[in-house]
Order: C-alpha cells, then sequence, then structure tokens
C-alpha cells in the first residue's frame, strides 16, 4: 500500500463536484470534524443551483413522497429522504433568514434570488471549515489498497481516506456536466444503467412543429399524457408552446416518462368528463344556433382557450365546419370534435436532449450501494450522490431535495 505523504496533500474526505449535492455533503462531513476537500471542475461552485427554477431555486418541496422520484429501484430513495427532510432543509433556509414561498402544489422557491441558497451553502461549508476549489477537474482517481477495502484514494495529486462522487450527471454540458461519476462508477466494478435526458421539452418534425411555433409563448392549462410499459402516465399542469414544440411543467414531467415513437395526448378540458363536455357543445347548439364554434369555444366558463389555440383546433378538427352555423354542425360531429379537444394527439420525434435538459435518468445502479450512508458495496470508503445514482425527481423541487439528502447521508459517515 501507498502512504498518502507519498502523493501529495492529504484530506479525511475528498468531495468530487461542487453541485448541491456536494456541498451539502462537505457541510455535513464538516460539521462532523472532518477534514473536507471539494473538487470542482468549472470555475464557480453550484452553478445549476443559480439557474434553477428560472433564477429563483425551487430548493424543495412541501410534499417530498417516495412516488416523486423514478430509478429502477424505487425504494432506494427512502431511507436517505426520511433521513433529511424537506423540514431539516426549510429550517436551514429558515436560519438564514433567507425568504420564500409557495407556488402551486407544494414547490417552494427562494423570494429574492437562487443566489440566496448558494451564499447559505457557502457560509455552512465556511462555518464548518471546508476547503473549496474551483477549476480543478478530477482526472484520475486510484484506490491506496487493492481489494475494495478501505485504504484511503489517490485523486490526481491529492490523498482522502473517503470519497465521495457527485459530480452530477450529463445535463447541460456547459454547465459543467460530464460523465465522470459514471466513469468511476465503472473502474469499481458497478453497473450503470442507461442515461437519457429527463424534464426536458418535446420537439416535433411534423406539422404540429409548424403549429406549436405559431403558438409560442402561449401556456394552456392541460393534461398531457402518454402510454407507458406501466399504463398511462399523466400530468396535470401548464403546456407552454415553443419554436421547437411543446415544454412548461407538465411537458417537462411527461417527458421522464415517455419513449420515442409514443404518441403524447393533450386534453385541454381537463376538468370537464367527456360526457360534460358534449352537453356543454349540445347545449351551446340549441342556444346559439347562429353561432360558430370558434367563436363559442373561447368562451367556455371555466377553460379559457385562446382564440389563437381555437384556430389551429379548428383547423385540425373541424375544418370542413369552420363556418357553419352551429345549428346545422350534427350531433355525431360535435362528439367527435369533443373527443378530439380532449385527446389531441400528435407525436413528438424526439426531445431537446442533455442541452436543456433538466435531469439525466438513468445513471449509477443503486443495486450495489447502501440507502443508508451512499457507500458502495464494492470499494469501502466511496461514496456517490446526487444526480449521478439512478434517482430522479419530478418537476416541483424533488431534484434538489434527493441532492440534499443523498449528501447529507454520505456526509455523515464519510
Ligand atoms: C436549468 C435547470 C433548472 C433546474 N431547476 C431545478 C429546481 O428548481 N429544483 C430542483 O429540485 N432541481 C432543479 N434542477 C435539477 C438540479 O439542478 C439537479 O438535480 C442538481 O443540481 C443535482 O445536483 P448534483 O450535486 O448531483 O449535481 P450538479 O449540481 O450538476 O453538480 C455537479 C458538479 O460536479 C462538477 N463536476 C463534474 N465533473 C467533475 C470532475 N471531473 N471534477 C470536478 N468537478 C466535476 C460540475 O461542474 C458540477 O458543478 C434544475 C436543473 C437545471 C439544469
Amino acid at each position: 500500500m501507498e502512504s498518502s505523504e507519498q502523493i501529495g496533500r492529504h484530506y479525511d474526505v475528498i468531495i468530487i463536484g461542487g453541485g448541491a449535492s456536494g456541498l451539502m455533503c462537505a457541510i455535513t462531513a464538516g460539521q462532523r470534524g472532518r477534514r473536507v476537500l471539494v473538487l470542482e471542475g468549472s470555475n464557480k461552485v453550484g452553478k445549476k443551483i443559480l439557474m434553477s427554477g428560472g433564477g429563483r431555486c425551487n430548493f424543495t418541496n412541501l410534499d417530498v413522497l417516495p412516488k416523486n422520484f423514478i430509478s429502477n429501484n424505487p425504494r432506494f430513495c427512502i431511507s436517505a429522504l426520511k433521513r433529511y427532510t424537506q423540514w431539516d432543509f426549510i429550517a436551514l433556509v429558515n436560519k438564514h433568514g433567507i425568504e420564500y414561498g409557495e407556488r402551486d402544489l407544494g414547490k417552494l422557491f427562494c423570494l429574492d434570488s437562487a443566489k440566496d441558497i448558494l451564499n447559505m451553502l457557502l457560509a455552512e461549508c465556511d462555518a464548518a471549515g471546508v476547503t473549496i476549489e474551483v477549476n480543478r477537474k478530477a482526472t484520475s482517481i486510484r484506490a491506496l489498497q487493492a481489494g475494495g477495502l478501505s485504504g484511503g484514494f489517490a485523486v490526481d495529486e491529492f490523498t482522502c481516506e473517503s470519497l465521495v462522487i457527485a459530480s452530477g450527471g450529463l445535463s447541460i454540458p456547459t454547465m459543467g456536466a460530464s460523465g465522470f461519476g459514471y466513469e468511476v462508477a465503472r473502474q469499481f466494478g458497478h453497473a450503470v444503467l442507461p442515461t437519457r435526458a429527463g424534464l426536458v421539452p418535446f420537439t416535433f418534425s411534423d406539422k404540429f412543429k409548424d403549429v406549436s411555433e405559431r403558438l409560442s409563448g402561449l401556456a394552456a392549462d392541460a393534461d398531457l399524457s402518454c402510454q407507458t410499459a406501466a399504463g398511462t402516465a399523466n400530468f396535470s399542469e401548464a403546456v407552454l408552446f415553443t419554436h421547437r414544440g411543446l415544454s412548461g411543467p407538465a411537458a417537462l414531467q411527461l417527458s421522464n416518462y415517455w419513449q420515442v415513437g409514443e404518441a403524447v395526448v393533450l386534453n385541454l378540458f381537463p376538468t370537464e368528463s367527456a360526457d360534460e363536455l358534449l352537453d356543454w357543445l349540445l347545449a351551446l347548439k340549441r342556444t346559439h344556433p347562429k353561432s360558430l364554434l370558434r367563436t363559442l369555444l373561447a368562451e367556455h366558463p371555466t377553460v379559457r382557450l385562446a382564440k389563437s389555440l381555437v384556430l389551429e383546433l379548428q383547423a385540425e378538427l373541424w375544418e370542413k365546419h369552420a363556418d357553419t352555423a352551429l345549428a346545422q354542425i350534427p350531433d355525431t360531429a360535435l362528439a367527435l370534435i369533443g373527443r378530439g379537444l380532449q385527446a389531441w394527439q400528435q407525436k413528438p420525434s424526439g426531445t431537446e436532449g442533455y442541452r436543456t435538459a433538466e435531469v439525466t435518468l438513468g445513471g449509477m445502479d443503486t443495486t450495489e450501494l447502501s440507502s443508508k450512508t451512499m457507500e458502495s458495496n464494492k470499494q469501502a470508503g466511496l461514496y456517490f450522490v446526487g444526480e449521478v445514482v439512478d434517482v430522479s425527481g419530478h418537476l416541483g423541487g424533488y431534484n434538489f431535495q434527493w441532492a440534499w439528502a443523498s449528501g447529507h447521508a454520505a456526509g455523515e459517515v464519510a
């Protein structure tokens, strides 16, 4: 076994990656009196924290449940999430006097800026005596003792007793994302599950691309669904039309479940049953026999469809009746139109990919990691936390909660 003095500066814990999970892990280990070094490859720590939540960081959610997370091993996340909860993080935010507010569905955002969260983490790192080095991309790792035994590690010119991989996934390469964590996992004999972009807008190459381009910037409350091997995935939130296709919370959420080749189905009257919608259309026919459907559709009492969207729907669903008075449209045709409004089916050609994805789905297989400590079962002293692991959250602060909880779990023992 090599001695650490032969190699270079020694720390108790080295953490590779100064993102959300790495900083939380550093704070927790530092507070235990461990000498901690964070190596960050880019010129700044916490870049994704700063860009998150449109600059206001949706740092957690009031309701955190296992069903808000996606993993090949769905129970893996439970232990860490139970031991460092949303309430623990909220207490930290309160301790620093950061103002925040709840948006829809329990999402908590900073009222001022995401900088508040990063500054809070940096202040805690400082108080815990953590050393942070930026522009320090880790390139090579070696276990100092063979056979998976705990003998420490060499990380480039540094050595340490415990090594934490917090280098994130592949999303947003311009923010420092790298496949480094997966390489380390493989180096130590771990399996890496196939990765793909998650929480990412859909793109289209058929005529719906032109539709979304014309509607670009328009948001509508909708139910968006697709078929999966396990049944129907369905999200009821806003959909945003963009130059390239569909974005907005419902589309981002659905992208985690969508498979190439599947259609996505938009229900633009999600609060109505099929019968209620048809009854409304038939009532309109009686009360406004001389009116056009496009004029009345935009006047539904609860569903506010923009006129531009109604025109696109007309072109697709009732073009031949576009200028027909309602009284002349057969009931059967109205039933078909109603069905179309609740199941406007479109086939994405793909997604915007890692360039804009908020998370990476898949990643390091959790079956050989301790769910309590995040330590590798194959190499003593080696830990994996955050997005590099095969746990991804829904939109709504869940990905940060996973980063805080998994970073904390490793920080308690590393
Ligand atoms: C645009 C955007 C908005 C988001 N908004 C939200 C939100 O509001 N709420 C939410 O819960 N989640 C949000 N997310 C997801 C969230 O940011 C991530 O889930 C979270 O940052 C993952 O934390 P992490 O520590 O695992 O990885 P990261 O935050 O990605 O940190 C990994 C760090 O490792 C560094 N690194 C990589 N390789 C090396 C190497 N070889 N050597 C040294 N350093 C290396 C990287 O530079 C990076 O700083 C958003 C993501 C994006 C992209």
